[in-house]
């Protein structure tokens, strides 16, 4: 199966999933706190796919809610948001506990996509030298710190806009393989376009990092927090226009596409993140930028 038949699918699931909520509306509500879901319900918006994110409205008096026994976080209006990454099982587990300790339990199937993966027939790579992991481990923990921030966004709520519009250069979940030896799979989506081009916010969010000088894969990173869990990172750029603390605005622009870091052109690798799951741009965003379709070989990205 190739991509295209995958978002196809993948988009039959959103459809389906839509379907449900809209049974659910006509359902009688019977004075549940949210018009949208009939007690008992849960209703969920997106993809039940490895790489999609999933917004949902909980039952009617739910106080607690788990995913796979985890506790997943309830805006005050009953919504949430759940994510699966690129490896995810075929199932996963929602429960809802109510006030009065009665459960409601939804099973979820995600579907499997195909990624692209790439056999070459040389090496890894050469072994790190110790200044290169020192250095690395300053730059990881700035990462860890800033994921650490979780300030408060309503971004994850809004429809995600394209941060650059341009060709999509690489694949989200693609992986090369060196002589039978997996490298790390690709964690987010490249557009190409020249050095210099603006990058817009593609949703409302809180800047948590903005680097004053290059890391060693990134370049210069910029990390904006939507809300619940949910952030955005930017790499490569050639200059960033936002601080740390910064509230940016869905199209604001944020700073300038390069090629800073690893990388063997100008492009904005953008990457999505729910906690510790990679997701897929493309998924959340419900396909190419207009005008452009999908690689469907040498799409393995940097
Ligand atoms: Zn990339």
């Amino acid at each position: 199966m190739r991509l295209g038949q995958a978002l196809a699918s993948v988009a039959l699931i959103g459809s389906l999933v839509a379907c449900v909520e809209a049974l659910a509306a006509q359902s009688p509500a019977g004075g549940a706190a949210s018009a949208a879901v009939a007690p008992g319900d849960f209703a969920l918006q997106g993809p039940l796919s490895q790489g999609g994110m999933v917004i949902g409205t909980a039952p009617a008096g739910t106080t607690v809610l788990t995913l796979d026994g985890a506790p997943i976080r309830l805006a005050p209006d009953g919504r949430f948001l759940i994510g699966f990454g690129r490896d995810h099982g075929p199932a996963a587990l929602l429960v809802a506990t109510r006030g009065d300790g009665t459960m409601v339990r939804d099973p979820l199937t995600i579907a499997p996509r195909q990624w692209h993966i790439e056999a070459l027939p040389i090496p890894k790579g050469t072994t790190p030298t110790p200044e290169f992991l020192a250095k690395r481990k300053l730059e990881l923990d700035q990462i860890a710190a800033a994921r650490a921030l979780l300030p408060e966004s309503d971004g994850w709520r809004q429809r995600f806009a394209w941060p650059v519009i341009g060709r999509i250069s690489g694949l989200f979940g693609s992986q090369r393989i060196y002589q039978g030896e997996k490298g790390s799979f690709h964690s987010g989506l490249d557009i190409a376009q020249p050095t210099g081009t603006p990058v817009a916010a593609p949703a409302d969010g809180v800047v948590i990092l903005a680097a004053d000088h290059p890391f060693s894969l990134e370049g210069n990173l910029l990390m904006i927090d939507h809300g619940m869990g949910l952030s955005s990172s930017f790499l490569h750029l050639s200059r960033i226009d936002v601080h740390v603390g910064d509230q940016v605005r869905q199209g604001q622009p944020i700073g300038l596409v390069g090629m800073t870091g690893r990388a063997t052109g100008p492009h904005l690798h953008w990457s999505l993140r729910w906690r510790d799951e990679r997701l897929d741009p493309l998924l959340l965003i419900g396909g190419p930028p207009p005008g452009q379709t999908l690689p469907v070989e040498g799409a393995s990205g940097d």
